[in-house]
């Protein structure tokens, strides 16, 4: 069969409002890229319910008796954005080419999935999709969003900036991907780990087409401490690095309070209480550092995550490339 077989995975929490409308356009999206022969008749949409409360699930249902292109997964409760999309690029790993993720609410422009595609077809594993412009989007989201990037970057954690989890993967990134084993997952922090050849495509950022928002300062907050301790132990280093500045100003505190104590300035017990306040913080701090550097390690060997990736084996047995 010509073309590629494209699945795409869309997230669904309480989407009632937004499914209708997201499966018409993304079906009418998938027979466009058909006529076109980039894409054959196998490849799907497929929607997990992440243990939605409204009605999301029957609308899948029927969707799914409605279109052969339509494809449901439902999760037993819910699991949250994250473990939703891993669960729904999991299950389909086998089944395709390629995957799209997007969300279900419009606000990532489809339109953009033939240029990823073809961006796959030229060689690359992954595309990220990324936000042009973020006007849709509140002046608090978008400073937020910013100062989170920039964070992150200066923990080290390569991350593309103004991209969320709008992008396409190849099967073999997928299964890269199915390696990492931990249970804290943060995609977008994960997805550039697997270290395959990858690009970028460009798009405007919509308003929610319909319902609101599942991401509520809370989660975002929450969502944003989970990414820097899922990937950097840089905050622990900050505690050797603090302790480290503490026992030098213990070291000048002791000049000073020696100098005071010579000037005859001081009171019975002044000098010595000084001295040890500043010295044992300094050393209760470069303590917790040390502890902290090998709580760091456990963490690092918990996640269990992938030593190495193999892009391709050319082995004269086989004779052909994995
Ligand atoms: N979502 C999910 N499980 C949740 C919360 C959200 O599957 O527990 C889905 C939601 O249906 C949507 C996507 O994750 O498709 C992104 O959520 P939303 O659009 O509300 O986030 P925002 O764009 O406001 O950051
Ligand atoms: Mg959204």
């Amino acid at each position: 069969m010509n073309g590629i077989n494209l699945y795409i995975v869309v997230p669904c929490y309480n989407e009632e409002a937004v499914l209708p409308e997201t499966s018409r356009q993304m079906l009418a999206l998938l027979s466009r890229m058909k006529t076109e022969g980039l894409i054959n008749g196998k490849s799907r949409i497929v929607f997990v319910d992440d243990g939605s409360k409204d009605r999301t699930w029957e609308i899948i249902d029927s969707l799914t008796h409605d279109h052969d292109e339509i494809a449901g997964i439902k999760l037993a409760c819910n699991a949250g954005h994250q473990n939703a999309l891993f669960g729904g690029l999991m299950t389909v790993k086998d089944d395709c080419d390629c995957v799209v993720s997007i969300d279900a609410d419009l606000q990532d422009d489809i339109n953009v999935i033939p240029e990823m595609v073809k961006k796959f077809i030229n060689g690359c594993d992954v595309v990220y999709g990324v936000r042009n412009k973020r006007d849709a989007d509140t002046f608090f989201k978008r400073t937020t969003a910013l100062a989170f990037y920039k964070l992150m970057r200066l923990m080290g954690v390569k991350m593309v900036y103004n991209h969320a989890d709008y992008r396409l993967m190849s099967r073999r990134a997928i299964q890269a991907l199915s390696q990492f084993t931990e249970r804290n997952l943060f995609l977008r922090g994960m997805v550039p780990l697997t270290g395959f050849k990858s690009d970028c495509v460009y798009y405007n950022r919509q308003e929610r087409f319909a319902g609101e928002s599942k991401y509520p300062l809370k989660k975002m907050l929450s969502f944003a401490f989970d990414g820097i301790t899922s990937f950097s132990v840089s905050p622990i280093r900050l505690i050797s690095v603090f302790g480290g500045v503490v026992c030098v100003i213990a070291v000048v505190m002791a000049v000073y309070t020696i100098y005071e104590k010579l000037a005859g300035n001081t009171d019975a017990g002044w000098a010595s209480l000084m001295m040890s306040i500043w010295f044992i913080g300094g050393v209760q701090l470069l303590s917790l550092g040390l502890i902290g550097e090998y709580i760091g390690k456990l963490y690092k060997e918990a996640k269990r995550r992938p030593r190495y990736i193999i892009e391709a084996y050319i082995n004269s047995d086989n004779g052909k490339e994995e």
